[in-house]
């Protein structure tokens, strides 16, 4: 028989349950704190920004939550993703390793955040929400949530990173296509926008302004709620349905993954990915390495401090015990913007102190150079984040070469880069650099924290 490629299920294989990994830790995560009494926040003081199912997910000591059949049937537009064994990229390296890649990339925006974005938008529009606001970086969750706020008949307010904004056109004009209203950040709609523009009327923006812009917003509006892409639990628990998936087309290739690595931003398509897997290990019927992978650039779990910190850059979130670079922390602009944000979900944060999982820093030209290698082999342009995951499976690739051991890697391709391909041009122009976080700078951004 000729070798498999893909692995692909059937519709109806598509998952029924999102799983939530909690109560299988030997210990739950630190609670977010209300940021006046440092006491743990309450479902009252997150009711002005999300409706109940989604504060009520994100306590949750439930194992599985059902996935609403209204949201299954857009899952079904692009769900289930395939699982691809990346045959051409192994040949061309030359290792005896067996790598799989799970395509998130096949959604209608072209990355894994609409598995969040739909079960949102979805609880949002049942509760009687009229409007979503939210932040976006290079564009990738903006259009995910202007698309599901498409399906379900709600209006979507986007705040996009000045930088993004004039850099990267299609972005915006993909989330006006879908319906929503994208607005530059800082802008002088808000407070804190009208702030940080007093100061610096040139600031180019960045991910923590945004939400403290989009927040705001939604807090003095009675009809609207805010929408963030990643890093809450209730987030991390929708993007399981990718690790559900690629469990059971491991099953079908007959193959067990011996390391899973991912790129993490704020950790939702690496947690989607591994907490299935995660549940295997933890019950004993595998034993995959897990290893998150991240840029130099914007280092929260290799180098950031395991704190508590605001989410967002004016201090309006709750507290959350996560690794941060501080709240005020403006990585450089590298080009993976999703990447880009100064802490890392709670949940990923407390698995990594627990030591369940490892993780490592790559610069970005590295990463470059595995998205042309993956790309001239395997035919998809990885998205600038998931290329940090390529890098790492490269690496761990040439190791094995060097051993002759037959490891099973798997990562998540979670988008491709078909809007980020001025980045591509950078580096094929030789025009990249690798930007590495210095001491003093990370030593006086830490001292921010509250
Ligand atoms: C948003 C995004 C990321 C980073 O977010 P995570 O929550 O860490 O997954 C990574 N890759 C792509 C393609 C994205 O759109």
């Amino acid at each position: 028989m000729a070798e498999q490629t893909k692995y692909v299920l059937d519709e109806a294989d598509l998952p029924a349950r999102w799983y939530n990994v909690v109560p299988d830790l030997p210990e739950p995560p630190p609670p977010p704190l209300h940021p006046g009494t440092r006491e743990p926040v309450g479902p009252d003081d997150l009711a002005p920004l999300f409706p109940q199912a989604l504060i009520a997910q994100e306590v949750t000591s439930e194992r599985y939550v059902d996935i609403p059949e209204e949201v299954r049937e857009v899952y079904r537009l692009w769900r289930p993703s395939p699982l691809f064994r990346a045959r051409r990229l192994e040949k061309a390296l030359g290792t005896p390793a067996r790598i799989y890649y799970k395509y998130e990339g096949v959604s209608p925006v072209g990355s894994h955040k609409p598995n969040t974005a739909v079960p949102q938008a979805f609880y949002n529009a049942q509760e009687g929400v009229a409007r979503l606001t939210t932040e976006t970086g290079a564009g990738q969750w903006g259009s995910a949530l202007a698309f599901a706020c498409a399906q379900f008949g709600l209006e979507c307010e986007v705040w996009q990173v000045r930088a993004s904004y004039d850099q990267k056109p299609y972005r915006k004009l993909m989330m006006e296509t879908f319906g929503a209203t994208v607005h530059p950040s800082p802008s002088d709609l808000t407070e804190s926008g009208r702030a940080i523009l007093a100061a610096h009327p040139d600031s180019t923006g960045s991910l923590g302004i945004a939400i403290s812009e989009a927040v705001e917003q939604a807090a003095q509006d009675p009809d609207t709620r805010y929408a963030l892409g990643s890093v809450l639990n209730h987030v991390l628990l929708h993007q399981t349905i990718i690790g559900e998936e690629a469990l059971k087309q491991f099953e079908l290739a007959g193959d067990t993954p011996d390391l899973l690595v991912g790129c993490t931003g704020g950790g939702s398509n690496f947690g989607g990915l591994a907490f299935p897997f995660l549940r295997e290990k933890l019950a004993g019927r595998m034993n995959p390495v897990i290893r998150a992978v991240e840029p130099a650039a914007c280092p929260s779990l290799t180098r950031g401090k395991y704190a508590y910190d605001f989410g967002d850059t004016a201090g309006l979130t709750p507290l959350l015990k996560m690794h941060t670079l501080g709240h005020e922390f403006i990585p450089d602009p590298i080009h993976a913007g999703g990447l880009r944000y100064h802490g890392m979900s709670p949940l990923i944060s407390h698995i990594y102190e627990l030591g369940l999982i490892e993780a490592i820093a790559v610069g970005q030209q590295e990463c470059f150079a595995a998205g042309v290698r993956f790309a001239r082999s395997e035919g998809i342009i990885p998205a600038p984040e998931p290329a940090h995951a390529l890098a790492a499976c490269i690496q761990e690739a040439l190791r094995c070469k060097e051993t002759g051991e037959e490891k099973v890697i798997l990562t998540a391709l979670c988008g491709h880069a078909h809007l980020d391909l001025p980045a591509y041009g950078a580096y094929l122009a030789g025009d990249m650099v690798d930007n590495e976080l210095s001491a003093a700078t990370l030593e006086a951004s830490l001292a921010t924290l509250p």
